[in-house]
């Protein structure tokens, strides 16, 4: 995929494809503690030293939880639905459908299916095996009672705290293939490898689309 390619098609499809088209939801699971909040809260930093170079121009809505990413010539709005008040969504993958007695804090949608979710991150603590234990259940709950066919990212995070590490590579890719996920090592806390992420996660759920209309 080459950089360069972005300026020609720029002006046709940011002005051909409307925002409905290009607006996604990218869930955000994981148990308590992981970095979960982290994470989204560097995917929505505004430090001039991310984005520019892998990301291309990015704007972001704290207030909303969306970042706007240019990517490829093309505008895309992400917006993270973090596990809100300690609820797993992956057990709930309607929560977000029947916000009844939220205050507005949460993302109301009204033409939500039961994965109105387009891609999935399941989070879980390099420092932790129960929180990976956590993300392999949730993991199948997803896969394998609810059929879930997003793309699933499993998220190692915590990378930075290498001494206290205790769970393998090779643990970790054994799960995310057992259940057909991309696997990546972050830390929210440094913002490490965690454009990287939010461009794959782009990227994935347009992938998909694409294949999906064919
Ligand atoms: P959540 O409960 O999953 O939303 O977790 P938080 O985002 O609130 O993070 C829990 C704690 O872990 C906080 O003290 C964070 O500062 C810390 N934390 C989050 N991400 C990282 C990371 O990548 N490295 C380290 N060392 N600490 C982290």
């Amino acid at each position: 995929e080459s950089e360069d390619s972005t300026d020609s098609h720029t002006a046709d499809s940011v002005g051909g494809s409307s925002l409905a088209e290009s607006y996604y939801r990218v869930g955000v699971l994981g148990g308590a503690g992981v970095g979960k909040t982290t994470l989204v809260r560097q995917f929505l930093a505004s430090d001039e030293q991310r984005g520019k170079e892998n990301v291309g121009e990015v704007d972001r809505d704290l207030k909303k939880n969306t970042v706007s990413v240019l990517l490829d010539g093309d505008e895309s709005l992400l917006e993270f639905l973090d596990d809100c008040e300690g609820e797993d969504l992956s057990l709930y993958p309607d929560a977000y459908a029947h916000p009844n007695d939220r205050d507005g804090d949460c993302p109301s949608q009204s033409d939500v299916t039961p994965f109105q979710c387009d891609a999935y991150t399941v989070v879980f603590a390099l420092n932790d095996v129960c929180s990976l234990r956590e993300g392999d259940l949730t993991l199948c709950h997803l896969r394998e009672d609810l059929g879930c066919d997003r793309a699933i990212f499993l998220v190692g995070n915590k990378s930075d705290l290498v001494r206290q590490r205790h769970v393998s590579v090779e643990d970790a890719c054994k799960l995310a293939h057992k259940y057909d996920c991309k696997y990546i090592e972050t830390s929210a806390e440094l913002g490490h490898r965690t454009d990287e992420l939010l461009v794959g996660i782009l990227r994935h759920i347009r992938r998909r689309l694409s294949t999906s209309a064919r």
